[in-house]
């Protein structure tokens, strides 16, 4: 990215990323100190960092925003889901005063940024977004998930050798499992036999909803999850994991 930067820094207008955690691109994970010098890199070269928070802000990886992790902030920060609680879809684009200021001027410079999207700020959704960022301060959601976390990594510890499983990765309230044919090369499964979709059958049958991304089985629960949830979600994968590698 460096090098790319270097390279090409006088004709990219920006980086965008989903700090931590791919998320639809199967769950891939990274560790916060690339942000950390990817902030550096960017600051470097006069580029600008868009941080994509719209999967793991609002608490997911842990702290508030994924960003937090690595202390740093971008200069343009995507945020939805979390800001209703899923309610509502309501998503925002916050920046910097600097980028801000860039486009408030006098009228007659025509220099306003003139963009913004149909039901912008929806009154509703607004209210529930209002009501979700209360229980976060009423209910210390932040640490109430800190445990719930730990319990998570627990519930998918078995896994870890299983000798279908490639990884098990985890950032917070978001744990990954990797099924692949073959553990040693992590050689993947033909992406044709929807080993993934065998989990998600089979979840269904035991009143589970894991939704896999190909052969990511992934636990992603809203924070009102309960401790023995957690247990049973980590027992219904593990079923669901034997189930979809046996042959
Ligand atoms: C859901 C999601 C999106 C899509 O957001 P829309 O507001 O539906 O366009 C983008 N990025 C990430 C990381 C997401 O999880």
């Amino acid at each position: 990215m460096d090098a790319t930067l270097q390279r090409h820094a006088d004709e990219i207008a920006a980086v965008i990323i989903e700090p931590l955690v791919q998320c639809a691109g199967g769950m891939r994970m990274y560790d916060p100190v690339y942000l950390e010098l990817l902030r550096a890199a960017c600051d470097r070269y006069e580029v600008h960092l868009i941080a994509d928070e719209i999967a793991v802000g609002f608490g997911r990886t842990g702290r508030m925003f994924a960003c937090d992790k690595a202390g740093i902030r971008p200069d343009l920060l995507c945020l939805s889901k979390g800001l209703t609680g899923g309610y509502l879809p309501l998503s925002v684009v916050m920046t910097s005063e600097d980028i801000y200021a860039a486009f408030y001027d006098e009228y007659v410079r025509l220099n306003a940024f003139l963009h913004s999207h149909s039901y912008t700020g929806n009154p509703l959704a607004c209210a529930a977004a209002r009501a979700s960022l209360g229980i976060f301060r009423s209910d210390d959601v932040l640490a109430r998930n800190v445990a719930l976390a730990t319990q998570m990594g627990s519930a998918a510890l078995e896994l870890q050798d299983h000798p279908h499983v490639a990884e098990v990765r985890q950032h917070g309230m978001i744990v990954a499992i990797e099924m692949v044919r073959d553990r040693a090369n992590r050689m993947p499964y033909d992406w044709r036999e929807r080993r993934g979709l065998r989990v998600y059958r089979h979840a269904l049958t035991r009143g589970v909803l894991l939704r896999p991304i190909g052969d990511v089985v992934y636990f992603m629960p809203p924070y009102v999850i309960s401790p023995d949830e957690i247990a049973y979600m980590g027992q219904v994968a593990r079923e669901g994991i034997e189930l979809a590698t046996c042959d």
